[in-house]
């Protein structure tokens, strides 16, 4: 058996994504190719050759593949997918969206959210936001799929697999690209941060935000939110941690006013230390945590700025 693995990456660099999602390839099958589709990116072709574990790596490049347009890259991917016997996506928006057009084009079904491996085509996923796991055997003759790469641990680098390119497919006219918005950010990324630091409703406003913010700046640590919080416009919605947000493994992840709304911890599973600060004791995000602190939200913030924070 060989998976042909989709790469993560903004065109220059390779996400480490991608060699979580190669060591959940490498517990399929035998075999792991990576493709890396879109533009100038044979530097980060070359980056993948690196992965332990690599049997070859192809690249293709086109603007609208650089442009992360699902339907192109669907089409590129069903160009290669001839001879696998898993096609297997990062659980990332890129992913998610290509993902399900694969299946349906190989008229397979699809494999959302993998987060452990039993066998070839077994696999355990998350149901209900998460909080049931279903074991489920493939019976396609491919396994199209997602994986949730937090729940795996990152393949090392040691190899030189061979880099080949590939002809883009054409481009696809019923959708057009509009504009990229980078939100820039001197704090670390949310999804690959060691610490973040999380704020819901119970922050009450703009004010306890910046307590939030100035808290984690403090400590060096990443900036989350919960929906409700995006919502109410205190925050920007890439801080939205969740189902529908971001999926986050943190060493350590500090909530503090937030409920624990499924919905929302659904997207810190992975965490693995969770401290939770509310000031209602019955606060379903303390049977998540690790530790609790009943206690007010943006004061117990700004005690622990004054008291920890080293910046
Ligand atoms: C389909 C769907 C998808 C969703 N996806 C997401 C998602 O991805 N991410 C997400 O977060 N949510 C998501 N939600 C929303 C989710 O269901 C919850 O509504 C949301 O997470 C609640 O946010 P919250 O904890 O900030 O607010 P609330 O649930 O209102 O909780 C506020 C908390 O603050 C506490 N509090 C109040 N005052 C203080 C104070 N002074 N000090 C300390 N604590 C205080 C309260 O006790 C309460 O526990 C989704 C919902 C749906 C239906």
């Amino acid at each position: 058996m060989t998976a042909l693995l989709i790469a993560e990456h903004d065109n220059v660099t390779l996400k480490p994504a991608t060699a979580q999602a190669l060591a959940a390839a490498l517990e399929m099958t035998d075999a792991v190719d990576i493709l890396v589709a879109g533009s100038n990116s044979q530097s980060v072709a070359e980056q993948a050759s690196r992965l332990a574990g690599v049997r070859g790596v192809y690249y293709a490049d086109s603007p609208q593949l650089a442009q992360e347009s699902p339907e192109v890259l669907a089409s590129l991917v069903c160009s290669e997918a001839e001879g696998y016997s898993h096609i297997l996506f990062v659980a990332s928006s890129v992913g998610k969206s290509a993902m399900p057009r694969v299946a349906a084009l190989l008229d397979v079904s699809p494999v959302s959210d993998i987060v452990a491996v039993k066998g070839p085509k077994t696999f355990v996923r998350g149901i209900y936001a998460g909080s049931l796991l279903a074991t489920v055997e493939v019976s396609d003759p491919v396994v199209v799929a997602t994986v949730r790469t937090t729940a795996f641990k990152a393949a090392g680098e040691g190899a030189e697999a061979p880099v080949e390119e590939v002809i883009a497919p054409d481009g696809y006219d019923g959708s057009r690209f509009v504009r990229f918005t980078e939100a820039k950010s001197d704090r670390p990324e949310l999804v690959s941060a060691r610490i973040v630091v999380a704020g819901g409703r119970g922050l009450i406003d703009e004010a306890g935000f910046k307590a939030l913010e100035d808290f984690a700046d403090s400590i060096g640590a990443a900036v989350g939110a919960t929906r409700t919080a995006v919502d109410m416009g205190l925050c920007p919605n890439d801080w939205q941690v969740g189902q529908t947000g971001k999926m986050i493994a943190p060493d350590l992840y500090i909530g503090a006013g937030i409920s624990g709304a499924i919905q929302h911890t659904a997207g810190i599973k992975d965490a693995k230390v969770v401290v939770a600060i509310n000031n209602d004791p019955e606060a379903p995000i303390f049977e998540v945590a690790d530790y609790g602190l009943v206690a007010d939200g943006v004061q117990t913030l700004n005690q622990l700025r004054e008291k920890i924070g080293t910046r």
